[in-house]
């Protein structure tokens, strides 16, 4: 590996000796320019999906001042990245960065595969109002930008709670004035999460009025659909009716297929994308590149109408033995068809607030100790009894390689890895907020060659910077905020596991956020140059 930081302690200005002053350096004015950062010899795969380029990037402030071969000028600091990749800092349009970015503000698991700028607000859920939330994260200092989209779930909660009913008019209204509040705050969009409570409770028209609000002040829709399993088509379905009804951009956020019996239906969900885009509609998805979920026990192995009023309201119903009965029938048949991966095997607890010692358990592994054997009804008494003791987070393996990969090479995706911010070493998260980008790098471009280095690139970058209108982030080019990673393509990896989760990317020795190292390849500095993102209705 080369060297990767060079200082002069003491000396201001570091002298830079240009082979090539004679060959009109691109972009430089007359005189010696001076740079704060200086990469030289890099490998510029600039976010645009063109073919990498030999280039020197300067920096001055936060911002790219010049891109160009041999770049005559001085700078404070100077990097030697021979053999390496610069590249935009990653954009990850999907996080649950609220679970730990207060106690972890650096948020090394992001930053050190890359990523510089995390969205929060997914799945339905965002702190309501925003203001506050925003005004918090600016105040933490965090080492990476952030911005956000206001959760529907959360703004229905807000109005009505977590009840299985339709929305008056009169209600709609003051919920379209949450989401305008929300845009006004900052938001980037709208986050749907039909699939939870209450977005599960949430008729499709309603969404769209919510989507009209967040589309006229500029946003877009985000969604986590009603089912990613039996009736995964008819929810792609849905999410681009909410586009073309919202009239606003739409996007499939984790593209996935769950249970075995729908493996293969991404062939019929993208072409429907496809569909979409051809007659105007614009269309997207996002995705994370492993074959297995993360999220409640609760959400992912109950029916929703036994969740109505939330875990309470399922708890109670429990308490019946003929509610009971049926409830751990349906949730058995979850666990054999749907998330549950067909084995109970293929669920693991990853954080029970209430007892760490489960954590990394399999279902399977907890029914064996019990005495019990590991069957489908079985488990189902498992998931309510973990229920009924607080709920956990869980691990859900039930998606299949060959989806995954379809929907990776699909133009209109981009990777996201819908993961947070772990306390290092503490519970047992999915791998995904380790791992993500580093994954997509060493195993779907370099080992298994599903796409190329620079659609990969483009597709963590330009795309995701475009889908929510950052104008100043996601390429390499003069002018363009200096969020920028250096790695390594012969050795860049994921090291996180299921089994062991809590382990860096490798292969990135450099990481620049607002023209500010915040990752210096082998340590977190300690800079926190991170910034919180306005969205559209700010800049109106
Ligand atoms: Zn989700």
């Amino acid at each position: 590996m080369t060297d990767r930081v060079s200082r002069t302690p003491g000396v201001a200005l570091v002298v830079v000796l240009s082979l090539a002053a004679a060959a009109a350096p691109v972009v430089l004015g007359q005189g010696p320019e001076t740079f704060d950062l200086l990469i030289r010899n890099a490998r510029i795969i600039d976010g645009t999906g063109a073919p990498w380029f030999r280039a020197d990037v300067a920096v001055r402030g936060d911002t790219i001042v010049a891109v160009g071969r041999e770049l005559a000028g001085e700078a404070r600091q100077i990097v030697d990245a021979r053999g390496q990749v610069v590249s935009p800092g990653f954009i990850d349009l999907h996080t649950h960065a609220r679970r730990g970015l207060f106690e972890v503000p650096t948020a090394d698991n992001y930053v050190r595969q890359g990523v510089t700028t995390l969205f929060e607000g997914p799945d339905g859920s965002s702190p309501l109002p925003l203001a506050p939330f925003l005004a918090k994260i600016a105040a933490t200092r965090t080492s990476v930008n952030v911005g956000v989209f206001v959760g529907q779930g959360s703004v229905r909660s807000a109005v009505i709670g977590d009840v299985d009913r339709v929305a008056t008019a009169g209600e709609i209204e003051k919920m379209r004035g949450l989401v305008r509040q929300a845009m006004h705050d900052g938001a980037f969009g709208l986050s749907t999460g039909l699939f939870y409570v209450p977005g599960a409770f949430t008729p499709t028209a309603e969404v769209a009025e919510l989507a009209k609000e967040a589309g006229r002040l500029g946003g877009i829709h985000v969604s986590h659909m009603r089912d990613e399993a039996s009736k995964v088509v008819e929810s792609v379905a849905e999410t681009i009716a909410i586009g073309e009804q919202g009239g606003l951009p739409t996007q499939v956020t984790h593209h996935k297929i769950i249970g075995k019996a729908y493996w293969g239906k991404s062939v019929e969900t993208l072409r429907l994308v496809d569909q979409a885009r051809a007659r105007g509609v614009d269309a997207t998805v996002d995705q994370y590149p492993y074959t297995a979920s993360s999220t409640s026990i609760q959400a992912a192995l109950f029916p929703s109408w036994a969740q109505d009023g939330g875990r309470q309201g399922l708890v109670t119903r429990l308490k019946d033995p003929t509610t009971r009965a049926k409830i751990r029938g349906e949730s058995a048949a979850l666990i054999r068809d749907e998330r549950g991966g067909g084995d109970p095997r293929n669920i693991v607890l990853a954080n029970c607030p209430w007892d760490a010692s489960l954590a990394g358990k399999s279902f399977a592994d907890l029914l064996r100790t019990r005495g019990v054997e590991p069957t489908a009804e079985h488990a189902a008494d498992l998931a309510m009894w973990v229920v009924e003791q607080g709920g956990c987070q869980g691990i859900f393996h039930a998606i299949s390689e060959d989806d995954l990969v379809r929907i990776l090479r699909h133009a209109a995706t981009m990777i996201a890895s819908d993961g947070e911010v772990p306390i290092f070493g503490k519970a047992h998260p999915h791998p995904r907020s380790y791992g993500t980008f580093a994954r997509v790098l060493g195993v779907y471009v370099r080992e298994k060659q599903v796409i190329v280095l620079e659609e990969a690139v483009r597709k963590m970058t330009s795309m995701p910077a475009q889908r929510v209108g950052l104008q100043d982030r996601g390429l390499i080019r003069v002018g363009m905020k200096a969020d920028l990673a250096v790695w390594d393509p012969a050795t860049v990896a994921d090291r996180a596991t299921f089994e062991q989760p809590h382990q860096y990317a490798e292969g990135f020795s450099l990481v620049v956020v607002n023209g500010q190292v915040v990752f210096d390849g082998k340590a977190m500095t300690p800079a926190r140059p991170g910034r919180v993102l306005q969205g559209p209705a700010t800049r109106r």
